[in-house]
């Protein structure tokens, strides 16, 4: 199957290697005998309707985030038709806090988000970075990533996060949740890259795109030695060290 993915600013989103999740999704589609065809939106530009199976949006500085956040606003019919059609959605990070309301920057700026995601973003004076460990119970799996951020994101009540923290500060440093998910639409704070280390969840978003695709969502097993390996060091190193207050 031909997985057909757009990616959402990649040259003003792109911090802590999250274009790596795009290498990591197009290797283990290569694997399965499908192959993945990435096309970036940038500013000014249209999204495809209809013809984009999975969206990817990275994480950036307050100043990128900046810069693309009303062009983002402008996109927010054709994103919206496309995740209630069942498109899958991955976004880390500044682009996670741009898919919910709106994002109050460390200088007080708000910054407009989309609102597909039932979320709000303030910033703190205090970055929360570290080493991070979610469970992931919906799965039944674990989740280890980095975050750097000083947004402090609130889920609107009722709404579904994408792990709750073992180790580490997630959404807020309080509530204990990390993330969000919504329909087939991910977003988290765990960078990294995310996917290279949560090899259960990159085949997750790949089946969700396959889904929309159309395609068999079934994938076969990877060895993923090295991808467990690298789960449990990092797994490890939140736990000794994640963040805490
Ligand atoms: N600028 C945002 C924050 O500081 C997002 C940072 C990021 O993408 N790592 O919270």
């Amino acid at each position: 199957m031909r997985i057909r993915v757009g990616h959402l600013y990649p040259d003003y989103l792109n911090i802590y290697a999250d274009r790596g999740n795009i290498a990591v999704l197009a290797e283990r589609a290569r694997l399965r005998g499908h192959a993945l065809q990435v096309s970036s939106i940038g500013m000014g530009e249209q999204v495809p309707a209809g013809e984009i199976d999975l969206f990817y949006i990275g994480g950036g500085q307050d100043r990128e985030q900046a810069l693309v956040a009303d062009d983002l606003v402008e996109k927010t019919g054709p994103l919206r038709d496309a995740a209630e059609a069942g498109a899958a959605f991955l976004a880390v990070c500044g682009g996670y806090q741009l898919l919910g309301r709106f994002y109050r920057d460390v200088a007080g700026a708000e910054l407009p988000g989309i609102g597909l995601l039932p979320l709000r973003t303030v910033a703190g004076q205090r970055r929360m970075i570290g080493d991070v460990l979610l469970d992931c119970g919906w799965a039944g799996r674990t989740m280890a990533g980095f975050e750097n951020h000083a947004g402090r994101t609130i889920l609107d009540d009722g709404a579904e996060p994408l792990g709750r923290v073992v180790s580490g500060f997630g959404n807020d440093g309080v509530s204990g949740a990390e993330g969000c998910r919504w329909r087939r639409v991910y977003g988290t704070y765990l960078h990294g890259p995310l996917l290279p280390r949560n090899p259960w969840f990159a085949d997750h978003i790949l089946a969700e795109a396959l889904a929309h695709a159309g395609g068999p969502t079934e994938l076969a097993p990877l060895p993923d030695e090295l991808e467990t390996e690298a789960h449990r060091v990092s797994a490890e190193r939140a736990r000794t060290r994640g963040g805490r207050y």
